[in-house]
């Protein structure tokens, strides 16, 4: 092949057909929403998976602008990919400490969140006394040491600057276990000294100020997700993905449209192929009309399956619409887990690295 063919040296690649846009005021009113309702505890945010897939360096500068000092990633590489950050920001990893990551945690300024007896006993070796966070399992059977381990002296020397735990259930406002993870949590609180404590994620600070402690760490909510009933009519829309028309075809009556041949139109319609497939995350589970885009407020409806990289929609009701046009892709979070059976987590940290991330 010959090399020059290649868009790369020299070549600017124009901008992808396929497009987010996210809304940092919405993102900041959210993180605000969350910091009120943690009363007096200080409001992190977890901004782990690329702050679920809207861009976490970008969500942390954000962030940060509005008053966000504690910040949550899962790994080590997570944490390089942030790159440098003001020392008045704190970053945790979540996933703690592998041999492997000693050089890492020890060249910056992130804290590990230690999650093991082993952990414990790899970053007493190696850090000395420096800072840094740990893990107890109240209930949830992930990450964690047992409250017996974190009881049991094995912690003593530690400079812990946030013990934390987390809920299992805490989406589910009259859920046993809330309660008897709270219990836990405070007994633990009385026994291991720590600068804070920390055990409400975005649901948590939704069962109220008694899960707040020092620090709370919402992630879904602040992008959008509604993680408990309580934060419905509070917490805004951050994100809306758009697509590019590549084309717009007439389809006659009884002609198939797509794979399989799964949809059959019954009138001739006019439809738009839209750049957008399951490889950019708009899984298959949006086919046959489960899913729409949106042409100047007319919701057009998606017809047979969804490809890889296209998907077809009805634009019989918007005949403005054109080749190279673009169409916002109907993405509510609630109606989308409904209709798809997917949760907003996974609607949120799939949208994958096709798309432009446009702030407005
Ligand atoms: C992901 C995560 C959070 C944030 O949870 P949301 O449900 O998205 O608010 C908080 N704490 C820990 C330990 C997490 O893993």
């Amino acid at each position: 092949m010959d090399a020059r063919a290649l868009i790369g040296v020299g070549v600017i690649a124009p901008s992808p057909p396929l497009r987010l846009d996210i809304d940092a005021d919405a993102l900041v009113a959210n993180w605000r929403w969350f910091a009120g309702a943690s009363s007096r505890a200080a409001c992190g945010a977890a901004i782990k998976a690329d702050a679920y897939g809207l861009g976490a360096r970008a969500v942390m500068r954000r962030l940060a602008d509005a008053g966000c000092r504690d910040f949550f990633v899962a790994t080590w590489g997570e944490a390089a990919a942030l790159g440098a950050y003001p020392d008045d920001l704190s970053l945790s990893v979540l996933h703690g400490l592998r041999e492997d990551d000693l050089p890492a945690a020890l060249a910056g300024t992130a804290r590990p969140v230690l999650n093991s007896p082993a952990m414990v006993a790899r970053w007493k070796a190696a850090a000395g006394g420096r800072a840094c966070d740990v893990m107890v399992d109240t209930g949830m059977n992930r990450l964690g040491l047992s409250p017996e381990e974190a009881r049991s002296g094995l912690l003593d020397g530690l400079q812990i600057d946030t013990l934390l735990s987390h809920l299992a259930c805490a989406d589910e406002p009259g859920h046993p276990l809330n309660e008897q993870q709270l219990f836990t949590f405070r007994s633990i609180k009385a026994a291991v000294p720590a600068r804070r404590y920390s055990l409400a994620n975005s649901a948590g600070i939704c069962l109220g100020q008694r899960y707040a402690f020092g620090l709370t760490r919402p992630g879904l909510g602040l992008y959008g997700g509604i993680p408990a009933p309580g934060a419905e009519g509070h917490v805004r829309r951050v994100v809306r993905p758009h697509a590019q028309v590549i084309q717009v075809r007439i389809v006659a009556q009884g002609a198939t449209i797509g794979y399989g041949a799964a949809f059959t139109a019954p009138v001739a319609m006019r439809v738009a192929i839209l750049n957008i497939g399951y490889a950019d995350g708009y899984l298959r589970a949006f086919g046959d009309g489960r899913g729409h885009a949106i042409a100047g407020g007319v919701a057009c409806p998606l017809l047979g399956r969804v490809s890889m990289d296209l998907i077809a929609v009805d634009v019989s009701a918007a005949p403005s619409v054109g080749d190279g046009d673009w169409l916002e892709i109907e993405y509510d979070l609630v109606t989308a887990s409904i209709a798809t059976g997917l949760t907003q987590y996974e609607l949120l940290t799939m949208l994958g690295h096709r798309y432009q991330r446009r702030w407005i």
